[in-house]
């Protein structure tokens, strides 16, 4: 159900403010793009779009890293992106060693609120000394429902899907993908946009994290329109092996980090590893149904207070410019998003912007805020069997493409997104 909510003098004032926070933000971002030419880009986006791209996306399974549907994933992902016209795509290489699925086979619902699979990063409900909601008693009776990682390939009741995701994984190395929009007078920055492609749970990561990866492939689609120009350069990354711990964001931090800024071959104006101006995140971005009642199970319906969540993490280096970006981001959403609002929260946690936050601005965008609403189980589709396109509504749907309103709205203000004529 869309929520009308703009007035004008809303739209008016946030005009001047998202101006003055471009020029901010952005060291040499001369004047704002007339607000048109970015609302012809966002016009650009459209539901069935989105929704085909994660429908597409969902013929690999839960595409668990380290298979060989994993890999057709990364493969079919780059030739999507090839025919969007983004058709200088790369592969980050590293290597993972673990391993997702061992005998015997583990229920981590039955063993109670664990993350297994996030590589022992802080993922409990609750984590992060945040308090889940809706509860007075300690622990809360309310606003609390079950969360892990389904490791019972039976529990899916799709036999087709069971068979696509019947490989388990084996260590060794890996490939993620990203391609890049270059800027027309800056080609040496960049803004990084990136979900992540790898998902678990024997269901089809159609939310974990489809959602977020459809996300980055509508917006690097318009954005990479022949008509289309930026300033600033552009990277969208696709992410592997997020569900073991962010490898896949590690291996390119630590691989490339060192190289941002620096033109290679001297003299080329090409620049391999453009300055990261920021690394904007996207992460299960279909689902806002609200608290789990006292029985623990959460609404069917979508709620009418849907929101973006937009973090940043308060205790980071960059959490000054972080913060900035993630506001600029709300008033993206003001002036650009049809249907829902945004929030602006200091929690961002456990997703591959998390490696960035010491090194540039870095946010990320959600359904829910990760810590105190996933982590209590706001979102009973979280890595379990029933994140398969059929679970969501067009209102689910609907926020995710409210999301990829917001970022292609922030993100052509801030490289400077033009229309040749
Ligand atoms: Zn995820």
């Amino acid at each position: 159900m869309p929520i009308a909510r703009h007035t004008a003098l809303f739209l008016l004032t946030t005009a001047v403010a998202t101006t003055a926070r471009a020029q901010e933000l952005v060291p040499g971002f001369a004047a704002a793009r007339p607000d048109s030419t970015v609302k012809s880009l966002v016009d650009r986006l459209d539901l069935p779009r989105y929704k085909a791209t994660v429908l597409g996306l969902t013929q690999f399974g839960d595409r668990r890293q380290g298979t060989a549907r994993n890999r057709a994933a990364v493969d079919w992902i780059e030739a999507q992106l090839k025919s969007y016209g983004c058709t200088n795509t790369e592969r980050v290489h590293y290597e993972y060693a673990g391993r997702q699925i061992r005998p015997p086979v583990v229920d981590t619902l039955a063993a109670g609120r664990g993350n297994a699979g996030r590589g022992g990063a802080a993922g409990a409900a609750g984590a992060g000394g945040q308090r889940g909601r809706g509860g007075l008693t300690n622990p809360p009776k309310y606003g609390r429902g079950p969360t892990g990682v389904n490791m019972k390939p039976e529990l899916q009741p799709d036999t087709a899907l069971q068979r696509i995701n019947a490989e388990p994984d084996t260590p060794g190395p890996r490939e993620e993908v990203f391609c890049t929009k270059i800027g027309t007078t800056h080609p040496d920055e960049m803004y990084i946009v990136g979900g992540h492609m790898d998902g678990h749970g024997f269901g089809a990561a159609a939310n974990d994290d489809g959602s977020g990866t459809a996300l980055v492939m509508v917006l690097a689609r318009v954005l990479n329109s022949p008509d289309v120009t930026t300033e600033r350069s552009i990277r969208f990354v696709l992410w592997n092996n997020e569900e073991t711990g962010l490898n896949g964001a590690h291996a390119y931090v630590d691989q490339r980090k060192d190289l941002q800024g620096k033109e290679s071959p001297a003299g080329s104006g090409k620049y391999p590893e453009p300055k990261w101006l920021g690394m904007i995140q996207h992460d299960m971005m279909m689902w806002d149904h609200g608290m789990p009642g006292p029985d623990g199970k959460v609404s069917p319906d979508q709620r009418r207070e849907a929101d973006v969540n937009v973090e940043f993490a308060g205790t980071s280096k960059f959490a000054d410019q972080a913060a900035k970006l993630a506001w600029f981001f709300r008033n993206a959403n003001d002036k650009y998003a049809t249907d829902y609002p945004a929030a602006v929260g200091d929690r961002m946690s456990n997703t591959d912007s998390d490696p960035f936050k010491d090194l540039a601005p870095a946010i990320s965008l959600r359904e829910n805020e990760r810590l105190a609403q996933t982590g209590s189980g706001w979102n009973p589709t979280w890595h379990q069997p029933i994140d398969v396109f059929s679970t969501f509504s067009d209102q689910d749907f609907r926020l995710g493409l409210n999301a990829a309103q917001t970022t292609l709205g922030a993100i052509a203000h801030l490289t400077g997104a033009t229309i040749r004529k």
